[in-house]
């Protein structure tokens, strides 16, 4: 059957031992079927001789000639320099290490064949370390040459032999047929053939840009294996048990009531959205989209409230401290008229307080958890957990999320679930990245909220700027400014951060300007976020971590260090963090002179437009959806071969046709997803 090949272990091979099979296993490579989706990412034409006149930089070539001069010149580096002729000119070969051998070899009239690059060298064109071989000897290859991406201890020539192995060998013959559809999709076996060893006739621009139709058709089964995946972790939700939560309209209106303001109607829409859900016996599995700004917030407190109220428990996980510390804030105040009192849980509270919290929870004192990754660890256990709440999703990766879904104690109970996210998801990754769940749009602002005025600025007159901001801040402003670092280590940043405060503090000795940072103590970062909410502080330098979900509707203005730097979602998140009142806002992103054509073009979107949809479109666009997501996010599903963007296209059919697999021909779909597990088995974890 199909996923044959996968059982093979590479050690099958003849060549590979214990040390090689280690070492391959470092690309991924453990099975016959894993080396033959590893496929080249380019290829060289050896199929035919190239006239040395002909010869392009940096396009290798195969060349046949006689050496006409050969001497080894002492300068800097000792080389040895080899003149090789054809009827159309000559060429320089130069070799910095050569044998006594070599250098005999290489001698005045001999026939040579290279292959080599081209580089540009002292004298023209030159080549640099060719293969070659006495000329009369080889053939041409036959097809093209395969460059693979490899790894310290694995050459493209092992990687060459071992392929050409795996099409020798009797499982081969089977074929790999296509798993999608019987008919309408081909053999994979022969366009793996194909893509590993190309005809010379091929097209070698598709190729390289992955739409030669056997690279989609590969790519469209991975898709359609990923989406079954997804599609079957649905399918088994909605086999799990859930506690069917009921909305007690008194409570849901006494809170209402003293919240001081009314929902949107795209609030209440979700709000409902999310009743009916979790009225329901199996789980919910709802994603949030808002942008920033938006009132997700308000609409979790809404979800907690049924939750609560029905008598179960309720977490809230965020991604930063400061972020937990408001969201804790905020909550007290808004249940402490229902006697809920929140408790918060992060990785930074002392032992003692961790115990007693956790018993708290576990006997089911605590009601409403808040916290940050902590929450996860080993020993969080809850009485009877109704509804888990992620705030700003695209901070936390799948395993983190499936490792909650599991920590409902009561016995084959399943919380429900609520993912927000201000990263607004085009729709094509949502598609692909979250079929498993439903999803609703808050697509409305809170009434009142002004366009807030963004200005690319350069940093050249940054004297400029920290007198506006001087003016502004006299006349009631408060602002962020945020230090955008390129240091990798939180302590770097942070004493980046310093200086600028430093700076600051000397350029504007009126005013009161503080520091946040991530590696500062939860209690001071908490005492910062607090004066800055009261007023006490006028300008707070920061570094990104006030990025996500921090909202002090009192600042309005923000300058950017080193805009450009950041990705356009990332700046419209943090710029996201003014604009939130009623006064006018402003955000000024800075940028180090001279700015990059992209660059210009990449901040004049976050200039001209302040909807997160459009504006991740752009940086889709211009970016790919890896740096939309982050790091964490993009490194959840990893393709073989399918590609988000390049493959966009197929991502609606494969959708479907997994959804028909799923429901008319699971042994189908199971095989497929046999044969692509990598891609989907962390959907399985659940
Ligand atoms: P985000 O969607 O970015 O998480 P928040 O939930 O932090 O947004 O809400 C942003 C601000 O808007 C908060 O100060 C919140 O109290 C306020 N807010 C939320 N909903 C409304 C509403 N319907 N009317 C007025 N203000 C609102
Ligand atoms: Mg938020």
């Amino acid at each position: 059957m199909g996923d044959a090949l996968r059982q093979i272990p590479i050690e099958r091979l003849k060549g590979v031992g214990p040390t090689q099979s280690q070492k391959l296993s470092r690309l991924g490579i453990h099975s016959i079927q894993d080396l033959l989706l590893h496929l080249p990412h380019r290829f060289e034409d050896r199929t035919r001789l190239t006239a040395i006149a002909n010869l392009k930089v940096d396009q290798g070539a195969v060349i046949e000639g006689v050496i006409v001069g050969s001497e080894v010149q002492f300068g800097r580096r000792r080389s040895l320099i080899v003149t090789l002729r054809d009827d159309s000119g000559q060429i320089s070969i130069r070799f910095f290490h050569f044998s006594k051998a070599q250098q005999q070899h290489l001698k005045n009239q001999t026939r040579l064949r290279c292959f080599g690059v081209p580089r540009r060298g002292r004298s023209g064109l030159e080549l640099y370390h060719p293969e070659y071989t006495a000329a009369d000897k080889s053939a041409l290859a036959a097809t093209l040459t395969p460059v693979y991406p490899v790894t310290e201890g694995v050459t493209q020539n092992l990687l060459r032999k071992l392929v050409q192995q795996v099409f020798t060998l009797p499982e081969i013959q089977n074929g790999l047929p296509s798993l999608t559809t019987d008919a309408t999709y081909p053999d994979l076996m022969p366009c793996l053939k194909y893509l590993h060893t190309p005809p010379s006739t091929a097209n070698l621009g598709a190729l390289a840009e992955g739409l030669d139709p056997r690279q989609r058709a590969l790519a469209f089964e991975e898709l359609t294996a990923h989406q079954a995946g997804l599609a079957q972790f649905k399918q088994q939700l909605q086999l799990r048990r859930a506690p069917a939560l009921s909305c007690q309209p008194k409570a849901l209106e006494a809170f209402s009531a003293q919240l001081g303001f009314t929902l949107t109607r795209a609030q209440q829409r979700v709000v409902e959205e999310i009743a009916f859900d979790v009225n329901q016996t199996n789980p919910m599995l709802r994603l949030i989209q808002g942008d920033v700004g938006s009132g997700k917030t308000v609409v979790a407190a809404f979800a907690a409230l049924i939750a609560l109220t029905s008598g179960h428990q309720v977490t809230l996980m965020a991604p930063t401290e400061i972020l937990a510390e408001q969201h804790l804030k905020t909550f007290s105040q808004w249940f402490s008229a229902l006697g809920i009192e929140p408790a918060l849980l992060t990785g930074r509270l002392n032992n003692s307080t961790r115990q007693a919290r956790r018993a708290a929870l576990a006997n089911g004192e605590i009601k409403l958890l808040i916290g940050t990754h902590a929450l996860f660890q080993e020993g969080v256990e809850f009485k009877n957990l109704g509804l888990v709440i992620i705030d700003e999703q695209h901070r936390f990766g799948v395993n983190q999320r499936m490792a909650l879904r599991n920590k409902g104690r009561a016995e084959s109970m399943t919380p429900h679930q609520l993912i927000m996210t201000a990263t607004p998801i085009p729709r094509t990754l949502t598609m692909t990245l979250y079929a498993s769940m439903d999803c609703s749009v808050i697509d409305e602002l809170p009434p009142g909220r002004q366009k807030i005025d963004t200005r690319v600025v350069s940093g050249n007159k940054r004297g400029e700027v920290m007198a506006r901001l001087e003016s502004a801040c006299e006349s009631g402003a408060q602002a962020y400014w945020v230090c955008t670092l390129i240091e990798t280590s939180d302590v770097l940043k942070a004493q980046a951060a310093e200086s600028v405060l430093a700076e600051l503090q000397h350029a504007l000795p009126g005013l009161h300007i503080e520091l946040i940072h991530g590696r500062m103590k939860p209690q001071d970062k908490a005492s910062v976020m607090a004066r800055f909410v009261r007023g006490d502080i006028q300008i707070l330098v920061a570094t990104t971590v006030i990025e996500v979900g921090v909202d002090v509707p009192n600042a309005n203005f923000m300058v950017i260090d080193n805009a450009e730097r950041l990705g356009l979602t990332q700046l419209h998140q943090l710029r996201g963090r003014v604009g939130r009142g009623a006064k006018a806002s402003f955000c000024l992103l800075l940028y180090e002179p001279p700015l990059g054509r992209l660059s210009k073009q990449r901040l004049s979107v976050l200039r001209d437009s302040q909807d997160g949809f459009y504006i991740a479109e752009q940086d889709l666009a211009i970016r790919g959806p890896g740096d939309i997501l982050g790091d964490r996010q993009s490194g959840d599903v990893v393709f073989k071969i399918a590609d988000l963007r390049r493959d966009e296209d197929l991502i609606a059919a494969a959708h479907e046709l997994a959804q028909t697999l799923i429901e008319q021909a699971p042994q189908q779909a199971e095989a497929l997803m046999r044969r692509w597990v990598g891609a989907i088995d962390e959907y399985r974890e659940a």
